[in-house]
C-alpha cells in the first residue's frame, strides 16, 4: 500500500526529499493534461510547467524513443539533431542572442550563467529577489534565498524585494531599478564588482509578479551600467506560457544578456540550456572550454525539436494566451465571491492567486485550499514568501472546459476553507 511505499521511499532516498501533500498522490501514468493514480482516479494537472505540451504527448514521445533507439551516445561526436535543434531555437530569439550551449537541468544553466558572467565582467557579484530559487548547484544554491537556512548565500550575493506593487509602490519598474542600484553601491562599498542580475521574467518564488509588461527594463539597464549581465531565467516562464510569444522577456521589451531555460523544454526528458549574445562568451571561451556528457545528446535534441514542432502545429501560444485570459476573468468573478481569494496576477497560463485571512496573506489557509483541491482531484501548488499565492501553471493545451473544472473546485476549496 502507499504507507508502506512511503516508508520505503524515506528508507532508500533518505531524508532530503519533501513529498506534496499530507496524503501523497500516488502517480502511474499520464496523458495531456491529466494524471492517473495507481486506482485510475484522474486528476487535473494545473501545476505542471514540465509537461509542457501534455503528458506523453505521442509526437514527443515518438522523436525521443526514434532517437533513443537510433543512437544516444555523449556529445563529443559530430551529430545533426543538436544543430538542427540550436538553429530552430535561436531563431525564436531576439537579434543579437546567437549561440546556445546545452546542460541537463536548470541549476546547470543558471551555473554556467555565473562562470560566464564571471569572465565577461571581471566581477563576482550577483543580485537576485529575495525569494529567489534559482536552483541546486553550490554556486547557485548561494544565491537561490529561498532555501533558507540550508545553505548560506554568498558572502557576493545582494537579495533584494521582488517586483510587488503592493511594497514598491505603482511604479514598479523605476522602483525595482532603485533596488538593483542599491545593491550594485553595496557591492561596491564592499570592494566586490557586480557580474550579474538574475530573475525570473514572470516571478514565480517570490509570488507571481507580471505587471505592468515592460517593468524590468529599467532594471536591466541599471545593472549593465555598472558594467554587470543581465541573466533572465526562462525555467519557468519560457516555451510560450506567457501566450505572449516563446519567452517571458518578450513583455519587457529587453534583449537579455543570456537566458537561461530547461523544465518545459524537453517534456519531462531532462534538457536545458543557456543562450547569450556572443560577445558575452568570448573570455569564457578563450580561457575555458566546457563539456557537460548528457547536455545536448542525440535523444535531448530530438525530443526538445518535437516540443518546438507542438508548440507551433497546436497553436499552444495562442491557447495559452486565451485560455489564460478566460482563467484569469473566471479568478477574477471567485474574487468578488469569495473574500479570502486576493489579486489575480497573471501572464497567459502562469497565474498567481493569493489566499487571505482579513485581507493578509495566509500561507496556513493556501494549504487547506491546496489539500482540498487535492482531495477533490486537483492538482495545484502554493507560493510566495507565506506560501500563500497559488500557482497555476496547468500544461498550454489547457482548455476552457479544463478551466471551467478548475473554477468550480476551486469555489468548492474557497467555500470550505
Ligand atoms: N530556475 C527556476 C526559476 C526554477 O524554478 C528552477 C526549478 N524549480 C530552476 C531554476 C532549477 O531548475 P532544475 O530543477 O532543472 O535544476
Amino acid at each position: 500500500d502507499d504507507a508502506a511505499l512511503v516508508a520505503r521511499r524515506q528508507a532508500a532516498l533518505g531524508p532530503a526529499y519533501r513529498l506534496f501533500y499530507e496524503t501523497p498522490v500516488h502517480l502511474v501514468r499520464g496523458e495531456g493534461v491529466w494524471l492517473y493514480d495507481r486506482q485510475g482516479e484522474a486528476y487535473l494537472d494545473t501545476y505542471n510547467n514540465v509537461a509542457c505540451v501534455g503528458h506523453c504527448h505521442p509526437h514527443v514521445v515518438q522523436a525521443m524513443t526514434a532517437q533513443a533507439a537510433t543512437f544516444a551516445s555523449h556529445t563529443r561526436y559530430l551529430h545533426d539533431t543538436v544543430v538542427d535543434y540550436a538553429e530552430r531555437l535561436l531563431a525564436t530569439m531576439p537579434a543579437g542572442i546567437g549561440h546556445m550551449m546545452f546542460t541537463c537541468t536548470g541549476s546547470e544553466a543558471n551555473d554556467l550563467a555565473f562562470r560566464i558572467a564571471r569572465e565577461a565582467t571581471g566581477g563576482t557579484g550577483i543580485i537576485v529577489t529575495e525569494n529567489a530559487y534559482h536552483g541546486v548547484t553550490l554556486a547557485v544554491a548561494e544565491a537561490s534565498p529561498s532555501l533558507g537556512t540550508g545553505v548560506p548565500l554568498g558572502a557576493h550575493v545582494r537579495t533584494i524585494p521582488p517586483p510587488d506593487p503592493a511594497r514598491l509602490g505603482p511604479d514598479v519598474g523605476t522602483a525595482f531599478a532603485a533596488e538593483v542600484q542599491r545593491a550594485i553601491d553595496d557591492l561596491k562599498r564592499h570592494g566586490i564588482r557586480p557580474a550579474a542580475l538574475l530573475v525570473d521574467t514572470i516571478f514565480s518564488s517570490d509570488g507571481v509578479f507580471a505587471d505592468p509588461p515592460g517593468f524590468l527594463a529599467p532594471a536591466a539597464d541599471a545593472i549593465r551600467a555598472a558594467g554587470g549581465l543581465f541573466i533572465a531565467d526562462e525555467v519557468q516562464p519560457g516555451f510560450g506560457r506567457t501566450g505572449a510569444g516563446m519567452w517571458g522577456f518578450a513583455r519587457h521589451g529587453l534583449v537579455p544578456d543570456m537566458i537561461s531555460m530547461g523544465k518545459p523544454m524537453g517534456n519531462g526528458y531532462p534538457v536545458a540550456g543557456l543562450a547569450m549574445r556572443p560577445d558575452v562568451i568570448a573570455e569564457f571561451g578563450a580561457r575555458a572550454r566546457y563539456f557537460n556528457t548528457f547536455g545536448g545528446n542525440a535523444v535531448a535534441a530530438a525530443t526538445a525539436a518535437a516540443v518546438l514542432d507542438v508548440i507551433e502545429d497546436e497553436g499552444l501560444i495562442a491557447n495559452a494566451r486565451d485560455v489564460g485570459a478566460y482563467l484569469r476573468d473566471g479568478l477574477a468573478d471567485l474574487c468578488r465571491r469569495h473574500e479570502t481569494l486576493g489579486t489575480i496576477r497573471a501572464a497567459g497560463l502562469f497565474i498567481g492567486a493569493d489566499i487571505l485571512t482579513d485581507g493578509k496573506p495566509d500561507g496556513a489557509r493556501a494549504v487547506r485550499v491546496v489539500n482540498a483541491l487535492r482531495r477533490n482531484r486537483v492538482l495545484i501548488s502554493a507560493s510566495g514568501p507565506r506560501g500563500e499565492s497559488l500557482k497555476i501553471r496547468p500544461p498550454l493545451p489547457f482548455s476552457r472546459a479544463n478551466a471551467d473544472l478548475f473554477l468550480d473546485r476551486l469555489d468548492q476549496a474557497l467555500k470550505a476553507n
